[in-house]
C-alpha cells in the first residue's frame, strides 16, 4: 500500500465517511446511505424530451409535456438529478442556507450521473448567479459549487463572469409561474466584453432546483440575446408540479 493509500485509510478509521442525507456511516465518501438513496426521487427517463419533466408512464422519444408545448422554452434541454421533496429538501436546503459546502461534491455527483447527455453537449458551464449583497452574505455560490464538482470530473470549464445578476430580486418560495417570470425579468445581463467569448458557443446553466424555470429561461434569454449557440440546463432537483 502507498503512503497515500494509508493515510487515506487511516483517515478514513479516524473520520469515517458519512451518508450526506442523515449522517450514518457509509462506505464510500460523498455518498448516500442505501436508506437514504431508496427514500430519494431520483429522476429518469419517460421524460419531456426538453424540460425533463417526468410523465407518469411510458412514452415514445421525444414526448414534451403539455407546458413545453404551450410554450416552448428558451433553452435546448434540462435535466435535474433529483425530485425536490422530503427526503431531498434537508441537504439541499443545507447546502444552500447553512454551510453545507461539504456537500457539493456528493450532489454534483448526481447531476454527472443524469447529465451526461446534456454534458457531452456542452463547451462551457455557467452557474446561475447569486445577486452580490446575497453572495456577501451567504459567503458562496451553491451553484457554482456544484459546477466546479462538475468541472473537476469533465474538464468542461465553469465560468461565473458570463452573466451578472443585476438587480436582486425578492425570494421566490411562494410565488406562481407568472410571479417568478415577472419577478426575474431583466435581472440577468452579460456584460459587453463577455459576449464574444460565449459567441457560437453550446452552454449549459448551472443550478441548484429548478422550480418553475423562469430564472433559467431568463438566463438563456440573454446569452442567446448575445449570440450563444445554444443553452441548456443542469439542475441538482426540481421541484415536480402537476401541468
Ligand atoms: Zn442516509
Ligand atoms: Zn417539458
Amino acid at each position: 500500500m502507498s503512503a497515500r493509500s494509508w493515510s487515506h485509510a487511516f483517515l478514513d478509521l479516524i473520520l469515517p465517511p458519512r451518508c450526506f442525507g442523515c449522517g450514518e456511516i457509509t462506505s464510500d465518501h460523498h455518498t448516500l446511505c442505501a436508506v437514504c438513496w431508496k427514500n430519494c426521487t431520483f429522476l429518469s427517463s419517460p421524460w419531456c424530451d426538453s424540460c425533463g419533466w417526468p410523465f407518469p408512464f411510458d412514452t415514445p422519444q421525444q414526448t414534451l409535456c403539455p407546458s413545453c408545448h404551450r410554450l416552448p422554452p428558451l433553452f435546448v434541454q434540462c435535466r435535474s438529478a433529483l425530485a425536490y421533496h422530503e427526503s431531498s429538501r434537508p441537504f439541499i436546503l443545507k447546502l444552500k442556507h447553512g454551510d453545507g459546502t461539504y456537500l457539493a461534491p456528493g450532489l454534483g455527483q448526481l447531476m454527472l450521473r443524469v447529465g451526461q447527455d446534456i454534458l457531452s453537449q456542452t463547451d462551457l458551464l455557467i452557474p446561475v448567479p447569486l445577486h452580490w449583497r446575497r453572495l456577501f452574505l451567504r459567503q458562496y455560490n451553491q451553484a457554482t459549487l456544484l459546477s466546479n464538482h462538475i468541472t473537476r470530473q469533465t474538464s468542461i470549464p465553469t465560468h461565473t463572469d458570463v452573466i451578472k445578476r443585476y438587480r436582486s430580486t425578492p425570494k421566490q418560495g411562494r410565488q406562481n409561474r407568472k410571479d417568478r417570470a415577472a419577478n426575474v425579468r431583466n435581472a440577468f445581463a452579460v456584460p459587453p466584453e463577455i459576449q464574444p467569448f460565449i459567441a457560437g458557443k453550446r452552454l449549459t446553466l448551472v443550478d441548484d432546483v429548478f422550480t418553475t424555470g423562469a430564472t433559467l429561461t431568463e438566463c438563456a434569454r440573454v446569452l442567446l440575446n448575445e449570440g450563444a449557440k445554444e443553452v441548456r440546463a443542469l439542475t441538482l432537483a426540481r421541484v415536480i408540479t402537476s401541468q
